[in-house]
């Protein structure tokens, strides 16, 4: 019998692929199906991003590329992180992936190891609990609770390191709750972080350009790269798939600090060898090009995100905290009498709206249905009308 590292025994997935997978099962039976379930934008990669690619593969970038990614796309994401923050990073700490989630893959692989413990929001991104189990760590999850807007709160972070900590996953604004962590927590936990020099950051910046006010969108995201006490040991995650609309391109970037920069571009080296290179001249028109396509993206998350959040607080059963980031709303159902799981799975069954149980996103999920918004007002309509006649039968 063959037999494979225990790892594989804990290894966990993203319950979002399985619902896609249902989702477009129904629709190819014929089904009225209305996907609030994936996260990822209904825009189109913005014209002058396709162009750029397409001009990359004329020019003959058909080869393996620096396996950190092509010098220009290096700079590149060195002038925007730039431009955003203020700070100064070196072509030479940035490392071009395909995907955002390469970033926490390897940052979690390099980590990670039995007795090791590692710090992750809970309810978050199920691949980071995953990841932490298949490398025989030990997953110790930071509460993110609806009382407090869903935001890291320092003292619970704080609370939770010892000397076995090895890695901080930090997220905000946050997949699957929208929640983003204020000024005053992020410095606070930067300075409490400052006497457990041993504990390295992973700080999940991949909804930066993602954050709201009241009326509209504000660009107010505060990113650990500021906190210059904290850069020998933060590991800062970004791409391009939310913020561009380039889900399906692969591509995302980290800024590694010195001291790790050279091993995650081994682990490239011995897996993925480098992003295709026409992504990454997409990736450079993206960043160094008009922006104006975000923009109009932002604006339209706004007005939907008012929408949802309005609509789910008027279905029975439910209610729903204002999300200050990304593009879901995390409802609480508690009201509904129902669980998370089946009732997201009646709701796909039974009414073609497909969205996600929070327990996927870690058990402090439960009582709550993630919703993404990055679907037409009209479909956000017409599925608010479903879950409200199904909820009142
Ligand atoms: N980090 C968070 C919090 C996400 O929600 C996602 C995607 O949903 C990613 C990272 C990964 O993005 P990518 O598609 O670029 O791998």
């Amino acid at each position: 019998m063959i037999t494979t590292i225990s790892g594989f025994d804990r290894i966990g997935e993203e319950n979002a692929f399985a619902v896609l997978a249902r989702a477009q099962a129904l629709a190819a039976q014929g089904r009225s199906v209305i996907n609030l379930g994936i996260g990822q934008p209904d825009f189109a990669t913005p014209d002058h991003i396709v162009e750029a690619a397409i001009k990359a593969l004329k020019d003959g970038h058909h080869g393996y590329t620096d396996a950190r990614g092509i010098p220009p796309v290096r700079e590149a994401v060195a002038r925007y992180t730039h431009a955003r923050t203020g700070v100064e990073v070196s072509p030479d700490n940035v490392l071009v992936v395909p995907g955002g989630k390469v970033t926490m893959f390897a940052a979690i692989l390099m980590m990670g190891e039995p007795g090791a413990e590692i710090l992750y929001p809970d309810p978050g991104f199920p691949i980071y609990r995953s990841m932490i189990e298949f490398t025989g760590a030990t997953p110790v999850p930071v509460p993110m609770t609806e009382a407090n807007g869903f935001a890291f709160r320092a003292e619970d972070v704080l609370a939770r390191i010892t000397d076995k900590t090895r890695l901080l996953i930090v997220n905000s604004p946050a997949n699957p709750t929208g929640g983003v962590t204020p000024r005053a927590e992020i410095d606070a936990l930067a300075q409490g972080l400052e006497r457990h020099p041993h504990v390295a950051i992973l700080s999940d910046e991949i909804y930066e350009r993602m954050t709201y006010a009241a009326d509209g969108p504000a660009d107010t995201h505060i990113s650990l790269l500021t906190y210059p006490a904290l850069r020998d040991r933060l590991i800062l995650l970004n791409g391009w798939s939310k913020t561009w609309a380039m889900t399906g391109w692969r591509m995302g970037w980290a800024i590694w600090p010195d001291a790790l920069i050279d091993k995650a571009r081994k682990l490239a080296v011995n897996a993925w060898s480098c992003v295709n290179a026409p992504s990454q001249w997409a990736g450079i028109a993206a960043l160094d090009g008009p922006q104006d396509a975000v923009d109009t993206m932002m604006a339209a998350f706004a007005k939907r995100r008012r929408l949802t959040v309005d609509g789910l607080n008027r279905l029975p059963g439910v209610t729903c905290i204002e999300p200050e980031g990304a593009f879901y709303a995390f409802a609480n159902i508690t009201g509904t009498g129902r669980k998370a799981k089946p009732l997201a799975s009646d709701l796909l069954e039974e009414t073609g709206v497909a969205l996600i149980g929070g327990p996927d996103f870690g058990t402090f999920g439960e009582g709550y249905i993630r919703v993404s918004y990055a679907a037409s007002e009209a479909q956000i309509e017409e599925a608010l009308q479903r879950m409200e006649a199904f909820l009142t039968r």
